[in-house]
């Protein structure tokens, strides 16, 4: 039986792991938020740690039959950046600085060092467009309300399943369907559809289903179509909520795409990095059967169509102001261009000359932009 001095320790080693930059007191306005969305979601509060981490995620999990939430004021203000650099128009030296910043603090939580003192020196010296002027970017701020009240949501719905809710029969009947509609539509004289089958199914399953019927079938036991379900059925949610308490779906879609097209890049980074991006000899720039963007692409579609479908908007991805997708081509470029390996080699062999802690808390006070608690 834990006692109460374990699960301190245990919450204080999550918190540590995340590479926290400073202690932070509890937000009231993220509390209204999680009252909202508890109230709708009929489930009780959970207990809310507040952190500004360089992991830059929420997470929620339970832990002795208590629910626990935990807010990462460095996720909102890293896609506050991001949103800021795609108002003024996705410009390369802004992309490229908030690239650095995203690929050192990877390589602080990993405590590859000296790998992030690489990235940390370029990213001083470059400059985001907007550093010296306030952005009057409007509707920066707003966005960044609705990818709040959405993330938090769409949390929260993770923890309302790990509590028993349940994803209703129709809901993933939906889902198939729309995975159905979506390779369809991607199939035309210049993609037959057995290509699309083809890599549906190595993303599904591994191997390939030779009909239609045979990937059907297979379907709701693929592990990473329950991952693709339960992510959809959040983003559905958050999405519900989102918009049933602001009273603008196209304002609410724009944003929230911004935050998924974010979180596309980071994961694309982390996925990146896990490969090797750094140590090996040939840097492995994704490409399109890359799992991430497979799986990104897909859940962005299907938010979409399901939007569309339940009524939530009637913006079509297709309609957005800014084309937010263009960013993960940029980091495409971006990640072709880090030196490989045996350029790392050098700086890697430096030993560094202080104690870890003290370069890991140089490097935090280097990246630092802005708080947004
Ligand atoms: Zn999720």
């Amino acid at each position: 039986m834990r006692t109460k001095n374990d699960i301190n320790e245990i919450l204080d080693l999550k918190l540590e792991n995340r590479v926290c930059r400073k202690k932070i007191d509890a937000i009231p306005v993220i509390m209204e938020i999680i009252q909202d969305c508890c109230d709708y979601l009929q489930m009780p509060i959970p207990k809310v740690l507040f952190c500004e981490s360089l992991s830059k995620d929420f997470q929620s999990f339970i832990l002795r039959g208590q629910s626990y939430f935990i807010y990462d004021a460095c996720l909102l203000e890293a896609m506050s950046i991001f949103t800021t650099c795609a108002l003024a128009g996705f410009l390369d030296t802004d992309m490229e600085k908030l690239f650095m910043k995203l690929i050192a603090e990877e390589l602080i939580v990993s405590r590859d060092l000296s790998y992030a003192l690489y990235f940390v020196g370029h990213y001083h010296r470059k400059q985001y467009s907007f550093e010296n002027r306030v952005p009057a970017f409007e509707k920066c701020n707003q966005y960044l309300s609705f990818q709040n009240y959405f993330l938090i949501s769409h949390e929260l719905t993770h923890l309302s399943l790990m509590q028993g809710r349940i994803i209703p029969p129709s809901f993933k009947e939906f889902i198939i369907n729309t995975i159905c509609s979506l390779m369809e539509r991607y199939s035309g004289e210049d993609r037959p559809f057995g290509n699309n089958l083809h890599d549906y199914s190595m993303y599904f399953f591994q191997k390939n289903q030779d009909t239609m019927d045979d990937f059907l079938n297979a379907l709701p036991d693929s592990i990473h179509f329950q991952h693709l379900l339960e992510e959809s059925y959040c983003d559905y949610i958050g999405l519900k909520i989102l918009v049933e308490n602001y009273a603008l779906p196209g304002v609410a879609m724009n944003a929230i795409f911004s935050a998924l097209n974010f979180l596309i890049d980071i994961e694309v980074i982390r996925d990146e990095l896990r490969n090797g991006l750094l140590k090996r000899d040939t840097p492995t720039v994704f490409g399109e059967a890359s799992i991430t963007t497979f799986f990104s692409m897909l859940r962005m579609g299907i938010a979409s169509y399901v939007s569309h479908v339940s009524n939530l908007t009637n913006v079509m991805i297709q309609d957005y102001e800014i084309q937010w997708e263009s960013s993960t081509d940029r980091l495409a470029d971006f990640l072709k261009q880090v030196p490989d390996g045996k350029s790392f080699a050098k700086i890697a062999d430096i030993e560094l000359p202080v104690d870890e802690k003290s370069v890991v808390s140089y490097l935090i006070r280097q990246l630092y932009y802005s708080s947004v608690s």
